[in-house]
């Protein structure tokens, strides 16, 4: 009786319950991975995320190559080709078993069930497949209303989930001493790259960055990352999370992302600095809690909406909003030239780290769809192609939160005024100053508003430059943002009404 461990975003062996239920129960335990390269193009998937998956996997193999076992790596093209790989896979290695963790998008359940089926129907042995929810602190299944029906609000979805929690606690995460075998072995490294994938955005001219190497990877390092956010930041976190220039998150959400750190591991950290979890949390380690709550929420909401991966808005009648999608302004906030320096700095930041800052996100998101009018799914997809934290359920759910088409959104007439919210979260400007070089002597006064000191010390040199295209000079505003706005609230209202 030969099981076999199926991994797929959850690259770790700490906290992995379709590992620990495999080595539990079996004494032969098979460990695979079987990325699937064009599928994740198609994904959308960054070059730096897909590098930090890769090292993330090798590290992976090294671990289990020290206990003795060997992880085996197949790189297939599409979902669609896992089933007959793992019908022929199990075949030869008679394998009895099948352990994952659950992932909850269409086209992975949709995986799934192929391969389930495959195997019951074909295989002259059946070969049983266990799903586990390693990668969720609670199932989707797990919550539902009165009604039986799932939480279209956060608000009332988190109650729940908190009594989920505080019912069943969160049980201490296991580690590997609980699987270890004899023996020391090797593990060649993979080395595999992402084809192009289909593209339904213009092509734009900053880089793909591909490599990952600030963020370490291998479980131990990402262990003590989040133990240091606990120990450290996280008593603060609820003043400083909205603030750029801070380093006040965690910058956990690629580890989450791709299954190398489990939500119980992040949540027993949080338990164990209160005996009375989770009610007698700090402020801080509360409000990070919901935060991991909100990912849940977004995964659920996938699971149970699947028309939401077909690139359907939640609110249905805003699909046939009529966007401007004026190329040339989509790449003048691709780019970071959009002569509005919050944005600017954010989206600089993303095509130079790979990640960016949750409110930033929020301000350029709101600012792409509410002030260019160009349709929420090119920056969706714009984000997962740059982001090292890419993830389908919370990009998708951030893009319409901040489009006012999703569920428990922020309401259409809700504008941010990229100014303001500038004020309000840099008020300093230094986290403008540090990714907008052009910006970086402007005073306080003027650096949310530069264009005026701009013009007037340029003229004072005597070195006034007409040419917009210019790269060195900080680019105009593209865009009236008062009239911007209300043009943004009637068309929407108008979509509304008319539905
Ligand atoms: P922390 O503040 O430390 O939060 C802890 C964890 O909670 C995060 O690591 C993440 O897993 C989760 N989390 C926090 N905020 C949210 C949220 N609003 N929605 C869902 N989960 C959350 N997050 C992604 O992980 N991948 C994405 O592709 C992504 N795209 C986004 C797009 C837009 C337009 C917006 C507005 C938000 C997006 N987010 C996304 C959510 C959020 O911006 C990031 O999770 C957060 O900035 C990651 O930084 P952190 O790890 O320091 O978060």
């Amino acid at each position: 009786m030969t099981a076999l461990v199926w991994f797929r975003q959850d690259l770790r062996l700490l906290d992995n319950d379709a590992v620990l239920q495999a080595c539990e129960n079996h004494d032969a335990v098979r460990f695979l991975v079987t990325p699937t390269l064009s599928q994740y193009a198609d994904h959308h998937w960054s070059r730096i995320k897909w590098d930090l998956y890769q090292r993330q996997l090798n590290a992976l193999g090294d671990d289990l190559a020290e206990m003795g076992c060997s992880l085996e790596v197949a790189a297939l093209d599409y979902f669609s080709d896992c089933g007959p790989f793992l019908q022929a896979y199990c075949d030869e290695h008679q394998i009895t078993d099948i352990y994952v963790n659950r992932e909850y998008a269409l086209d992975e359940v949709c995986r799934d069930a192929k391969v389930i089926e495959l195997l019951q129907k074909q295989n002259e042995r059946t070969t049983t497949v266990h799903q586990f929810d390693s990668n969720l602190l609670v199932p989707p299944e797990q919550i539902k209303n009165g009604k039986g029906e799932y939480y279209k609000v956060f608000t009332p979805f988190f109650k729940v989930w908190l009594k989920h929690l505080r019912q069943s606690g969160v049980a201490a995460p296991y580690g590997r001493d609980k699987l270890a075998r004899e023996g020391v072995g090797k593990f060649e490294h993979a080395k595999l790259s992402l084809p192009k994938g289909e593209s339904r955005i213009p092509d734009t001219d900053s880089a793909e960055l591909a490599n990952s190497k600030d963020w370490p990877v291998g479980e131990a390092n990402i262990r003590k990352k989040a133990q240091t956010f606990v120990r450290e930041l996280v008593d603060d976190y609820k003043g400083n999370r909205d603030f750029p220039a801070v380093a006040g998150t965690s910058t956990l959400s690629a580890y989450f992302e791709i299954g190398a750190l489990s939500p119980r591991v992040a949540a027993h950290l949080l338990q164990k600095t209160s005996p009375e979890f989770p009610e007698g949390l700090s402020e801080g380690a509360y409000t990070w809690l919901s935060e991991l709550a909100w990912r849940e929420f977004y995964q659920h909401l996938m699971f149970h909406e699947p028309r939401l991966a077909k690139g359907e808005p939640f609110q249905a009648e805003q699909a046939a909003f009529p966007w401007r999608n004026d190329a040339k302004q989509f790449l003048a906030w691709c780019n970071g030239r959009t002569g509005f320096p919050i944005v600017d700095a954010g989206m600089r930041q993303l095509n130079t780290t790979g990640w960016m800052h949750n409110r930033v996100r929020m301000i350029v998101a709101s600012f792409l769809v509410k002030d260019l009018h160009i349709n929420w799914q090119w920056g969706e997809q714009y984000f997962m192609q740059r982001l090292v934290d890419g993830s389908f359920p919370a990009n998708n759910g951030g893009w319409q939160w901040s489009a006012g088409t999703g569920t428990d959104a922020a309401p259409y007439f809700r504008v941010f005024n990229p100014t303001s919210q500038s004020e309000k979260f840099d008020p300093d400007g230094d986290y403008i100053r540090k990714w907008v070089k052009e910006l970086k002597d402007v005073p306080k006064k003027h650096i949310h508003n530069p264009h005026a000191y701009l013009e007037q010390s340029v003229q004072q040199q005597g070195m006034f430059n007409s040419n917009e295209e210019d790269q060195t000079r900080y680019p105009k505003p593209i865009v009236d943002h008062k009239h911007a706005r209300e043009t943004f609230i009637s068309t929407f209202k108008q979509v509304k009404n008319t539905s």
